[in-house]
């Protein structure tokens, strides 16, 4: 009888899953995902630019999917029980599974400072990017403070700058951790030549309507954006997945957090050779998801052992419009910046809509 295999949540890792799993006779594949479909999001920073559209960031999973033997459900997973193994929807109903593999991402993680989640806009889907669309299109010359000087926060300063007053506000003293300290030094003498006011080592401490208080400023601000982090989605503590402190699945090598039941993406937290967390990046993503994807095919065929999963951040790239950019790539053997950096970061987003339309047979709407 053909195994019942869910993913939960079509995004890198869970498209990535699904690609590897199409051909498989012995599979029948459902993908549940609350969105109507796959959102690019490390495009979404650039969708902020006048005259870009948020809706070209998300590819429909009724085009993408039309021609693969995949069902889909369109809606919200509230509840996982992994022992009796079924998934409960915001509808109510409940859906079976043989297998899970459990890739819903992340969401914008708040620390506890009062008024922080009722004033800052987040960036982590297309609805937050149309949210802050709205707010920074109403008039040029707004002031705008962004809290995270991360990559979300950097690209996303890049755009807002040449119509907006931008300030970035960071608890560190540097920029960019995912680069070394040269390229966040190239980031950060662009953005500032390009108008960014940076306020580094600044940590916050209060959020009202009009204003926050970072270290010894009170920046005053029509838009407030929230670029400082993210974590695991909250309904997951209400399962009987075993979770970390913070909350993460906690898998062993292959993903497995239980019997026939995997997870991928930035919900899998993986450490590299040198013990340290490896930032969760859609790349990352895309790999974990692959790789899960693989593991339960050759587990369907009982074909042992199992592949190792072996991730590697082939590059780093930010964007800082107009134009430039910087990071890293070749493995971290070659630092770029200027045109070539954003040349290449455009590059890798054509890449990765060219691989999705090849694993899916689908043709790119123009
Ligand atoms: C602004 C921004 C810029 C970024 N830029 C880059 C970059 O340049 N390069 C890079 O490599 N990475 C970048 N990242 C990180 C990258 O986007 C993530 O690492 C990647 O998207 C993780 O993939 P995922 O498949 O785990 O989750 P996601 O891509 O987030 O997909 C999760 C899916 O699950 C669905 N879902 C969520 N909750 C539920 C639920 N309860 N029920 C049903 N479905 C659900 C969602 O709708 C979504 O489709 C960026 C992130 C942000 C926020």
């Amino acid at each position: 009888m053909a195994q019942r295999i869910v993913v939960a949540g079509g995004g890198y890792a869970g498209l990535a899953a699904l690609a590897k799993l199409l051909n498989e006779p012995g599979a029948r594949l459902t993908l549940v995902d609350s969105e109507p479909g796959h959102t690019l999001i490390p495009e979404l920073p650039e969708a902020l630019s006048p005259g870009k559209q948020v809706s070209r960031r998300v590819v429909s999973y009724d085009h993408l999917l039309k021609d693969a033997r995949v069902s889909r459900i369109a809606d919200a997973i509230v509840s996982i029980n992994c022992a009796q193994r079924w998934l409960s929807l915001g509808s109510g109903e409940q859906v079976a599974f043989d297998w899970l593999i459990l890739a819903v991402g992340t969401v914008p993680a708040f620390p506890h400072i009062a008024g922080l989640q009722k004033f800052a806009l987040p960036l982590k889907s297309a609805k937050d990017t149309e949210r802050i669309k709205r707010h920074i299109d109403r008039r040029a010359n707004q002031t705008v403070v962004i809290v995270g000087g991360g990559l979300t926060g950097i690209e996303i300063a890049g755009v807002l700058v040449s119509r907006h007053r931008v300030s970035v506000v960071e608890g560190s003293t540097r920029l960019l951790p995912g680069l070394g300290p040269g390229l966040a030094a190239y980031a950060h003498r662009r953005l500032e030549t390009a108008g960014v006011h940076f306020h580094l080592g600044s940590q916050l401490s209060e959020v009202t309507a009009d204003h926050v208080i970072a270290g010894e400023h009170r920046l005053n601000y029509d838009v407030l954006i929230w670029a400082g982090g993210i974590e695991p989605p909250g309904w997951l503590r209400d399962t009987d997945l075993p979770l970390d402190s913070q909350g993460y699945p906690v898998g062993d090598d292959t993903g497995e957090v239980a019997d026939q039941i995997y997870v991928a993406g930035d919900l899998w937290r993986i450490r590299g050779y040198d013990k340290r967390w490896i930032p969760q990046t859609a790349q990352l993503a895309e790999q974990a998801g692959a790789y899960v994807g693989t593991v339960i095919g050759r587990r369907l065929h009982h074909d042992y052992p199992l592949p190792t999963f072996h991730p590697r951040l082939r590059g780093m790239l930010v964007a800082l419009n107009p134009g430039k950019g910087v990071g890293w790539v070749y493995h971290g053997g070659l630092a770029v910046q200027g045109y070539s950096a954003r040349w290449m970061k455009r590059m890798v987003f054509r890449q990765y809509r060219r691989g999705l339309a090849r694993a899916f047979g689908h043709v790119w709407p123009k």
